[in-house]
């Protein structure tokens, strides 16, 4: 076992599956506490479940990050059952359907802005004014490759991602005085359910693999590499950076 956050206490958001889940439990193999926070209670368990003889170590907490309230009442509740809070995880999101921009409906818009780019800056207040009088901390936003280059056909998606990634520059630069690191991982596909939005419409594995040179798709394990980097001290000067992990699709 690895210890780069041993006794470290991190929040990671949209932890019941795919690459939260996996990042969880990368984060509680390297010695960190973590407050795994989803909507989904009951697959929260399985998260449990998978974190082995580390599972006194995860403390599920039912949130909707979209909310106000209820990211408020969920962040006092992890500061109750962990004493405190040094870093986070922003990873909740949901998929977007797939339709020409003057065809998206105004319902699945503000759904899709209200988790993926609103939820991240709750979250983010939350844990900023508690770094802010605690002495610092460090923040990793999931953005994605559509947060950096055009995603035809998920407009929505891609302002909230695009989005994701200015909060992430603003809150590094506001932090950097106060020991605050806030830094953004832009995944490219990466094998998790949300991919189902794009096979509805017939983008299947085959397709999503060619966007990117390496022509695979990214196992979440391999996302939760690179966030435990960037939470951890071995990346102590980068902040403000949106860190492509797309196997070169941003690069074309
Ligand atoms: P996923 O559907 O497996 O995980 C998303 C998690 O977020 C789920 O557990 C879900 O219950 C939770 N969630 C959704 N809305 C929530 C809310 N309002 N409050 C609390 N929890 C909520 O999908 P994933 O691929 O692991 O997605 C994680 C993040 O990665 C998302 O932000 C997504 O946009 C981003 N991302 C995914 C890919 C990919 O190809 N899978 C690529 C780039 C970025």
């Amino acid at each position: 076992m690895s210890n780069e956050l041993q006794g470290k206490r991190v929040v990671v958001t949209g932890a019941a599956t795919g690459i939260g889940r996996a990042s969880a439990l990368r984060l509680l193999e390297a010695g960190a506490r973590v407050a795994l926070w989803d909507r989904n209670a009951a697959a929260l368990g399985d998260t449990v479940r998978d974190a082995g003889s580390r599972r006194s170590a995860a403390v599920p907490i039912e949130v909707d990050v979209s909310k106000a309230d209820s990211v408020r009442e969920a962040f006092i509740r992890t500061l109750d059952q962990l004493g405190g809070v040094d870093s986070a995880f922003n990873n909740a999101g949901i998929g977007a359907p797939t339709t020409p921009i003057e065809t998206i409906d105004e319902a699945d818009y503000d759904a899709v802005l209200g988790v993926n780019l609103k939820g991240v800056w709750l979250c983010m207040r939350e844990q900023i004014r508690h770094f802010k009088a605690h002495g610092g901390g460090v923040i990793v936003n999931n953005a994605s490759v559509a947060g950096l280059v055009a995603l035809p056909m998920q407009a929505a998606y891609g302002a909230a991602k695009h989005g994701v990634v200015g909060l992430t520059k603003v809150a590094a630069v506001e932090g950097a005085a106060f020991a605050v690191r806030v830094n953004a991982i832009c995944p490219g596909a990466v094998q998790t359910p949300i991919l189902a939005h794009l096979e509805k419409v017939g983008i299947d594995q085959a397709a999503l693999s060619a966007m990117s040179p390496q022509n695979r798709i990214a196992d979440p394990r391999e996302i939760a590499e690179v966030v435990l980097f960037l939470l951890s001290d071995a990346s102590s000067f980068i902040t403000g950076a949106a860190v492509p992990v797309d196997g070169g699709w941003s690069a074309q």
